[in-house]
């Protein structure tokens, strides 16, 4: 394993984390790899088997530094002095054909910072993390990916009796937010300055090294995750629990709970059944963002003045504004820019929204409209209009037909990872049949190609599994 080294975050002193070791499974099982990131790590050679048996504890990984991080975070608008990897542990780095990343092992059992909580993950929890790294990253999404799962037979306990299992995963960094804001509430200037300078030397390709470096990382933070959060809202991605301690300062997504696609255009979506106040519901994201970044701003306070804090978060919306913009016009297959263009895309969410129409489905059908055809999800009375401005559009653009068919079906996914389809290649998975899961991980590792074989993949939900529930309890 020689490929994977100690990470340098455990050059830090001890206040930042715990160094410690964890507990395998007594009979660990591949439930699953992924060939692909295997081989952007260079460990394509390695056997599954043989990668299982190190993840699960062998003496060699374990002569790493593994540590679990302590950090805190505002949940759900409140502050949390203490939280931590409870049932996390980074393991060590590695150099990939995209840089250096992190592997982290996630249900490792009880750490310093477990709380009330057992220290494990159930298969369910980690192959729904698996999915969705798997789809955000073939949507281009910055994202955390698992390398593999490590299934068991332990049981552990949620609301009912569930199987355990472990996620290794992967991530350009595992720093949050709410490391930074564990020091600044306990009045450790120092120790936020020591994390900045980690972060500026760990990740020179983010952070510049300039005259304000402190302000410069600020600005990049505020800049990565104004984008990130305009690529969720294009695609109609729900996280669920933007808490700061799930807040990457790389803007990568991170720390995947009751996560979900939105089907049905509806902008008070919810997807986390816990979150009763709908904090956040898919439209307040963007607020959200912003409102992380300002606690981020905060923990910062010794490093970065009040003014130019206040600078830095006025660039937010802007970017966000621009990043969205420019995806929906590629979603609409249009490549030069009109100051109309905004009323247009309104004026089809408003129709998505009152007719019920399937966000996802609706743009990847709307080429139908430039080509004549009939639309299926516009062709109503109330979006006929619609698609006369969307037609009087196309005809100012210079591009060919062809090429926007072709922007259109590059930036509209055919099939998202829909809630039912999980929880389905899940229970597949529990009872030992892991076909299921293979299959969606193909085709959602293909958002944008037509497979015809698996058409019933890109349909709606059916009915029964509209209301499923994805709960915090994982
Ligand atoms: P999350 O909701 O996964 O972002 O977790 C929030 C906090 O709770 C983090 O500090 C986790 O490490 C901790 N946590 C979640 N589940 C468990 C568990 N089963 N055992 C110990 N800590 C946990
Ligand atoms: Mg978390």
């Amino acid at each position: 394993m020689s490929l994977i080294k100690p990470h340098a975050y455990a050059e830090l002193p001890e206040v930042f984390y715990n160094l410690q070791n964890w507990e395998g499974f007594k009979n660990p099982s591949l439930v699953i790899e992924n060939a692909q990131l295997k081989k952007e790590m260079g460990l394509q050679n390695i056997e599954g088997y043989k990668l299982l048996e190190i993840f699960n504890g062998s003496s060699q990984i374990k002569t790493l530094k593994p540590l679990s991080m302590v950090y805190a975070g505002h949940q759900f608008g409140q502050y949390v002095e203490q939280l931590g990897d409870g049932r996390g542990l980074l393991l060590g780095q590695i150099n990939s054909s995209s840089g250096l990343i992190d592997i982290h092992l996630k249900g490792a059992g009880k750490t310093p910072y477990s709380r009330f909580g057992d220290g494990r993950a159930v298969l369910r929890s980690v192959i729904r993390e698996y999915l969705c790294g798997e789809a955000m990253h073939a949507l281009s999404i910055p994202t955390s990916r698992a390398l593999m799962i490590v299934g068991s037979d332990e049981l552990v306990i949620r609301e009912k009796s569930e199987t355990a299992a472990m996620l290794v995963r992967t991530a350009k960094s595992h720093i949050r937010f709410g490391n930074f804001e564990y020091f600044h509430y306990n009045n450790k200037p120092e120790h936020v300055k020591a994390l900045a300078d980690f972060c500026i030397h760990q990740y020179p390709s983010y952070f510049l090294k300039t005259k304000n470096s402190y302000e410069d990382f600020f600005r990049s933070v505020v800049e990565k995750t104004a984008c990130l959060i305009a690529k969720w809202q294009a695609c109609g991605f729900n996280h669920g629990v933007m808490n700061t301690d799930n807040m990457s300062i790389l803007g990568e997504t991170f720390d995947y709970g009751p996560y979900g696609f939105m089907e049905d255009y509806l902008p008070s979506y919810v997807c986390n059944h816990s979150d009763h106040q709908g904090r956040y519901a898919f439209k307040n994201q963007p607020y959200i963002g912003l409102w992380n970044c300002s606690a981020l701003g905060h923990a910062l306070s010794s490093l970065v003045s009040e003014e130019s804090q206040g600078e830095i978060l006025l660039t937010y919306e802007p970017i966000f504004q621009k990043t969205l913009a420019e995806l929906y016009q590629k979603k609409l297959g249009l490549i030069k820019f009109n100051r109309d263009d905004a009323q247009l895309i309104q004026g089809l969410l408003d129709i998505m929204e009152s007719e019920k129409l399937d966000y996802t489905n609706t743009f990847r059908n709307i080429s139908q409209a430039i080509t004549n055809e009939e639309t299926p999800e516009l062709n109503t009375h109330i979006a006929k209009s619609w698609i006369k401005s969307y037609q009087a559009r196309h005809k100012i653009e210079p591009s060919s037909i062809d090429e926007k068919v072709s922007l259109i079906n590059e930036n509209n996914p055919k099939f998202i990872l829909r809630n039912y389809m999980a929880q389905e290649a899940i229970e597949a998975a529990e009872n030992l049949n892991l076909s299921m899961l293979e299959t969606l991980i193909h085709v959602i590792t293909h958002p944008y190609d037509e497979l015809e074989q698996f058409e019933y993949f890109a349909s709606r939900s059916p009915d029964w599994a509209k209301d499923i529930e994805i709960s915090c309890s994982s």
